[in-house]
């Protein structure tokens, strides 16, 4: 057993705010069990704070209590189930995905492993892939967040929900790989498949929509109209290469730069009506994804008959429609060749008893990614 600190949330929902104030989630002594056959323990080194991990203290996703969140991070590898294990081995840089594929199921084997039902049962149950909990409160089990419970001085997860990087890759940078890399590139190179001279249009610039932005940068999409209420966001997309725009300057822009409707549209903003505007400003025969996560009561009203008279396309993408282990290494190498300006989506470096106050700010949705190091 090692003994971890580890950030527990004890209610999903029904939190009040200031979180800095009311702390929904508290530091906690945790027991860690060794990890078992196929399992690593990794000496969680930076983690981001993530809009669905806002959700679960919110209630939006509510998941089993108690529960460690956090599933943005990488760390050094500490331990091995499994001492022969083929992919990874002590002192490894690994950044953790937050759905583990199990490589068995119909899905996987389909080459879709971001729609893995093992890996998603898991996670629905919060348990590792294998089953059952490795994190305990004296006597009493806590629940992983998706696989990996990263908010915490060390994570023992499936090493399958691991993916092995360059040592050299500078943790703050390389935890966003695993989340807002991962969902936003992949939404605009695998769910919506960018081609160049493309024309895009990103509603939301959180950590998804900024990444969705630079993975239609590196696509040679243009032009790129990136849409978000905050000056600061706005002014990052245009240093990005996008044309920004405020919500309410968002149908003047649209009508100029995309008269016939965009080729394609990202929806990051997680709101209904966003995406009925998404869907609107998508032209004939062009895409709309959605990464963003909505209240679950909130509905989506379309004209229906559009779907099929204009040809458009409507899609969810969960994970970017990802493979971790293929598209991970991908992106590394588009940031270390300059494609992918990762680098730019970081806002601030916490401790992670900062924890609360930074649900605040994420919640007032003015902070870029916020990456907390337990280490210092
Ligand atoms: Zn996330
Ligand atoms: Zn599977």
């Amino acid at each position: 057993m090692t003994e971890i600190i580890a950030a527990v949330l004890h209610r999903s929902g029904d939190n009040q705010r200031p979180y800095a104030e009311h702390a929904p989630l508290s530091l906690r002594k945790l027991r860690l069990e060794p990890p078992r056959f196929g399992e690593l323990l990794v000496r969680i080194d930076a983690a981001g704070l993530c809009h669905s991990d806002l959700s679960v203290v919110n209630g939006d996703r509510p998941r089993p209590m108690p529960m460690a969140i956090g599933h943005e991070a990488t760390g050094i590898v500490e331990a091995l189930g499994d001492p022969d294990d083929p992919g990874f081995a002590v002192g490894d840089r690994v950044v953790l995905a937050f759905l583990p594929a199990c490589g068995e199921c119909l899905r996987c084997r389909s080459s879709e492993p971001y729609m893995c039902s093992t890996g998603a049962a898991a996670n629905g149950r919060g348990e590792l892939l294998a089953g059952g909990c490795r994190l305990h409160d004296g006597d009493a089990p806590v629940n992983h967040h998706l696989g990996v419970s990263a908010f915490a001085t060390h994570a023992v997860v499936d090493r399958r929900s691991a993916v092995k990087v360059d040592a050299d890759l500078p943790p703050e940078i390389a935890a966003l790989f695993g989340c807002a890399v991962l969902t936003g590139v992949g939404a605009v190179m695998n769910s919506a498949a960018v081609r160049p001279g493309e024309g895009v249009i990103i509603y939301g610039l959180g950590g998804v929509g900024l990444a969705a932005l630079l993975g239609a940068r590196a696509s040679g999409a243009t032009p790129i109209l990136a849409i978000d209420p905050v000056a600061k966001k706005r002014a990052l997309a245009e240093e990005l290469g996008a044309i920004g725009a405020a919500p309410d300057e968002a149908e003047a822009a649209i009508a100029r730069l995309f008269p016939r409707g965009a080729d394609v549209v990202v929806e990051a903003a997680g709101k209904a009506a966003v995406l009925n505007a998404a869907y609107r400003s998508a032209r004939r025969g062009g895409r709309v994804v959605t990464v963003g996560l909505p209240h679950p009561d909130e509905k989506l009203e379309l004209p229906a008959l559009s779907l099929v008279a204009d040809g458009k396309t409507l899609m969810g993408s969960y994970m970017g429609s990802s493979s971790p282990a293929r598209d991970i290494p991908r992106y590394v190498a588009m940031w270390k060749a300059g494609l992918l300006p990762v680098e730019r989506l970081l806002g601030s470096i916490h401790r992670l008893d900062e924890i609360n106050s930074l649900l605040d700010q994420l919640e007032d949705g003015n902070a870029v990614r916020m990456i907390m190091k337990p280490w210092g």
